[in-house]
C-alpha cells in the first residue's frame, strides 16, 4: 500500500510553539526529566487562576449547557461583547456582528477560509503569532510578511508594508498588543496603518487578545475605533485577559463598512453554521468575565505578579553579553536578539534543542514566529519569580558556554 500523505494544503503550514522542540521536551518528560517550559502563554499552568466568579459561572451553568446554541453564540455572551466594543469605542456593532468561537484561534482560521481564493495575499507581521501565517496558507492564500522594526520598539515598518502591497493584497493583520514582541502600538502608528488600508482598500484583521495585559499604566486603542469606512474584524477572548485558555472561548467582531462586505459576511455565517456552535459551557462565562472585577489589572500594575516577572526577565536578559531586548509594554513575552557576532547561530531550532538537552529549558526559536533570520527567541515570563530565577540562571550558563565554543 502506498504511503498516506498529508494534504498539499498543509505544505506551508507550521506551528512551532507546539512543534518539534516541544515534542522533544515531551519525550524527555516521559523519560523522567523536569523541563521548565517557557514556550507557551498558558497562564493557568503557572498558577494564574481564572477569576473565581468566572469558574463558578461555568460550573453553575453546566447543567444548562448540554445543547447546541446559536452558531454565532449565546445571546447574553454576544451582548456582553457588544458592550465591550462600546467601551473600546468601536462604532455601530450589533449582536449580529459578533461571533463566539472555540478560542480566537477557530475564528482566525474561519475568517481566512471565508475570504481567500488561491493566491490572494495577506500582509502578516514578522515576527507574528504563527497561527496567522498558517491560517492564511491553509486557506490557499499567500502570507506576505511585513517587518516590525526592532530598532523602533518593534513597531510595524510602514514603508515595508507599502512595498509589499500588490494587486492581490486583500488584507492586513495587526497583532496589537503583540505576541511575540510585547509591543503596544501608539495611536499615530494605528492611524497610519488605517491610512494605508484605506489607500489600498484592505480589510483590517486586528488580533487584540492581550488588550488588557498592559504594563506601566499604558492604555490600548482598538484600531477599529479609528475609522468607519473600512472593514475591520477584531479578535479577543477569555484566554489571556481572564486566564482561561482551556475554556476555549473567543470572539470576533465585524465592524466598520459592513455594507461592502455583505457577501463575505454571508461566507462567515456559512462557516459558523457548518460547525454548529462553539463550546457552550465556556460561553456562559463571557458575560461574567467582561462585567466582573478585572483582576488582570492587579497582575499588571507596578508590583503585580506579571509586572514583576517582566522586570526580572528583562533585567536578566539585558545583562547577558550579546543579548539585547526591547522591554515589553504589554502581553506575556519577550523576543530577545542574539548578536550574531557573539552567537553565530545558523539554525535556531537546533539551538533550542541544545538548550533543552543541556539545561532542560524549553523556548521557541525566532524563526518559529516567521522571523527571517536565526537570531531571536521568544521567552514567556510566566513562571513565578523563583522558577524564573532558576530558568534564567540556566540560560545564563548555556549562553556562557556557547560564548566559549
Ligand atoms: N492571538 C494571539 C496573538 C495569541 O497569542 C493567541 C494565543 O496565544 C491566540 C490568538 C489564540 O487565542 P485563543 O486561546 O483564544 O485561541
Amino acid at each position: 500500500m502506498e504511503a498516506i500523505l498529508k494534504s498539499s494544503k498543509l505544505l506551508n503550514v507550521c506551528y512551532e510553539i507546539r512543534g518539534p522542540v516541544p515534542e522533544r521536551a515531551r519525550q524527555m518528560e516521559e523519560d523522567g526529566h523536569r523541563i521548565i517550559k517557557l514556550n507557551i502563554g498558558n497562564l493557568a499552568t503557572f498558577g494564574f487562576d481564572a477569576p473565581e466568579e468566572v469558574v463558578q459561572d461555568v460550573i453553575r451553568n453546566l447543567p444548562n449547557a448540554a445543547g447546541y446554541v446559536d452558531s454565532k453564540g449565546l445571546f447574553q455572551a454576544r451582548k456582553a461583547v457588544m458592550h465591550y466594543t462600546q467601551e473600546k469605542k468601536i462604532a455601530d456593532v450589533t449582536v449580529d456582528d459578533i461571533y463566539i468561537g472555540n478560542g480566537a484561534s477557530e475564528l482566525i482560521v474561519m475568517a481566512m477560509q471565508g475570504l481567500l481564493n488561491n493566491g490572494d495575499e495577506v500582509l502578516v507581521p514578522a515576527p507574528d503569532y504563527p497561527l496567522w501565517t498558517a491560517a492564511v496558507s491553509l486557506a490557499g492564500g499567500k502570507p506576505r510578511h511585513y517587518i516590525c522594526d526592532e530598532s523602533n520598539g518593534w513597531l510595524p515598518a510602514l514603508d515595508d508594508i507599502r512595498a509589499k502591497i500588490t494587486e492581490r493584497t486583500k488584507a492586513i493583520v495587526i497583532i496589537n498588543p503583540n505576541n511575540p514582541t510585547g509591543a503596544l502600538y501608539p495611536d499615530d502608528v494605528l492611524k497610519e496603518l488605517v491610512e494605508i488600508a484605506r489607500q489600498h482598500q484592505l480589510i483590517v484583521y486586528a488580533d487584540e487578545i492581550y488588550d488588557k495585559v498592559l504594563y506601566d499604566g499604558a492604555t490600548h486603542t482598538s484600531i477599529a475605533s479609528l475609522a468607519d469606512d473600512l472593514l475591520f474584524v477584531t479578535f479577543n477572548g477569555l484566554s489571556k485577559n481572564y486566564r482561561a485558555c482551556g475554556y476555549r472561548a473567543g470572539w470576533m467582531v465585524v465592524s466598520g463598512n459592513k455594507k461592502i462586505a455583505r457577501d463575505y459576511i454571508d461566507g462567515l455565517n456559512i462557516l459558523s453554521t457548518m460547525r454548529l456552535c462553539a463550546n457552550v459551557p465556556a460561553q456562559y462565562a463571557i458575560q461574567t468575565a467582561l462585567g466582573g472585577y478585572q483582576s488582570i489589572n492587579d497582575l499588571v500594575a507596578p508590583g503585580g505578579r506579571l509586572a514583576r516577572q517582566r522586570d526580572i526577565a528583562y533585567d536578566f536578559l539585558t545583562s547577558v553579553p550579546g543579548i539585547s531586548c526591547v522591554k515589553p509594554k504589554a502581553a506575556l513575552y519577550m523576543f530577545p536578539k542574539l548578536d550574531p557576532k557573539i552567537y553565530p547561530v545558523t539554525d535556531d531550532q537546533q539551538l533550542m534543542l541544545e538548550l533543552l538537552q543541556e539545561e532542560k529549558v524549553l523556548l521557541v526559536q525566532g524563526t518559529g514566529f516567521n522571523w527571517p533570520t536565526p537570531d531571536h527567541f521568544r521567552l514567556v515570563f510566566l513562571p513565578n519569580a523563583d522558577d524564573l530565577d532558576v530558568a534564567l540562571g540556566r540560560l545564563d550558563r548555556f549562553f556562557a558556554a556557547y560564548r566559549k565554543r
